[in-house]
C-alpha cells in the first residue's frame, strides 16, 4: 500500500463549443474506493472523464479537481498521469508505431519505475495473460486493427502496469464478451487492494459492478451528479431505468 490518497472534484463546470455540459459536478473518491457513475447517453460522462484528465477541446469555467491537495485543472494530461490519474477512454484511440511496452517503458511510474528493461516484457504478458488479451499484441502497435474487446483489455494492461493512484474507467465493460468483462473487472477489483487505486468507473451495466464492488454509485444526468447511493442503485436503476428518477434531463 502507498497510502491514502483522495481526488476531489469539486463543483466542476465545463463548456463544449459554448455550450455547457458539466453543471457542477462534486464527489471525492478516496484510495481504495470504487464509484460508478451511471446515466443517460449525451448526459456528460465522457465529457467527464476527458475533462478529469485534461483532454483538449473543453472548457473549464470553473470548480476544481485536486489530487492530494494539488490541483489538476491547469496540468497537461502527461502532468496528470505523472501525478497519479489515468483514463480508460470509451474510444481508445489507435496509435501507430507505438506499443503498449513502449507506453509503459516511457512513463516512468507506479510499477514500473522498479522494473528494468528486462523484466518489462514478462510482467507486461503476466498481466495480459491475467485478463485473456494475446501477449503478442502487448508488442503490437497500440490499438491498430485491435477488436473492440482487445481494446479494453489492452487498456487494463496498462492501468495495471502504471499503477495509477486513480483510474477513471470510460464504459470499460463496452464491447467485452462475458468471459472478458468478468477478468476486466475481477483485474480492476484486486488493484483496489494490491495498491489501494480507487476508481471511478462510468458503466450502463451492473454485471461490471458484480466483481468491481462499487462503495457508492452516483446517477448523472444533464451535467450533474443528481443522486449518490450504495451498490442497491444500480441494481434498481436495472429495474427503473433512468426517466423515473432524472426527470428534467434530455437524452440525446
Ligand atoms: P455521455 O458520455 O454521457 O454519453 P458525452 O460527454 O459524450 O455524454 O456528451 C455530452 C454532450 O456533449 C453531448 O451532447 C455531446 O454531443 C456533447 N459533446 C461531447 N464532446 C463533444 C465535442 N468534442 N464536440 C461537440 N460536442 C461534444
Ligand atoms: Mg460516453
Amino acid at each position: 500500500m502507498t497510502g491514502t490518497h483522495e481526488l476531489v472534484i469539486a463543483d466542476l463546470r465545463a463548456e463544449v463549443e459554448d455550450r455547457e455540459i458539466l453543471k457542477g459536478v462534486s464527489f471525492t473518491v478516496r484510495s481504495g474506493e470504487v464509484h460508478a457513475i451511471m446515466g443517460p447517453n449525451g448526459s456528460g460522462k465522457s465529457t467527464l472523464s476527458h475533462v478529469l484528465m485534461g483532454r483538449a477541446g473543453y472548457r473549464v469555467t470553473g470548480g476544481s479537481v485536486s489530487l492530494d491537495g494539488v490541483e489538476m485543472l491547469g496540468l497537461a494530461p502527461h502532468e496528470r498521469a505523472r501525478a497519479g490519474l489515468f483514463l480508460a477512454m470509451q474510444y481508445p484511440i489507435e496509435v501507430p508505431g507505438v506499443s503498449i511496452a513502449d507506453v509503459v517503458s516511457a512513463s516512468g511510474a507506479g510499477a514500473v519505475a522498479g522494473l528494468g528493461a528486462a523484466d518489462l516484457t514478462p510482467a507486461l504478458r503476466a498481466e495480459a495473460d491475467r485478463v485473456g488479451l494475446d501477449g503478442a499484441l502487448v508488442e503490437r502497435s497500440l490499438n491498430v486493427d485491435f477488436s473492440g474487446g482487445e481494446k479494453k483489455r489492452n487498456e487494463t494492461v496498462q492501468l495495471a502496469m502504471l499503477r495509477p493512484r486513480f483510474a477513471i474507467l470510460d464504459e470499460i465493460d463496452s464491447g467485452l464478451d462475458v468471459d472478458a468483462l468478468e477478468q476486466v473487472s475481477q483485474r480492476v477489483e484486486d488493484a483496489t487492494s494490491e495498491w489501494g487505486l480507487g476508481v471511478i468507473a462510468v458503466t450502463h451495466y451492473n454485471r461490471l459492478l458484480e466483481r468491481l464492488h462499487a462503495d457508492v454509485v452516483h446517477i448523472f444526468a444533464d451535467g450533474a451528479i443528481r443522486e449518490s447511493g450504495g451498490p442497491e442503485l444500480a441494481t434498481e436503476l436495472e429495474s427503473s431505468g433512468y426517466a423515473r428518477r432524472s426527470a428534467g434531463s434530455t437524452e440525446s
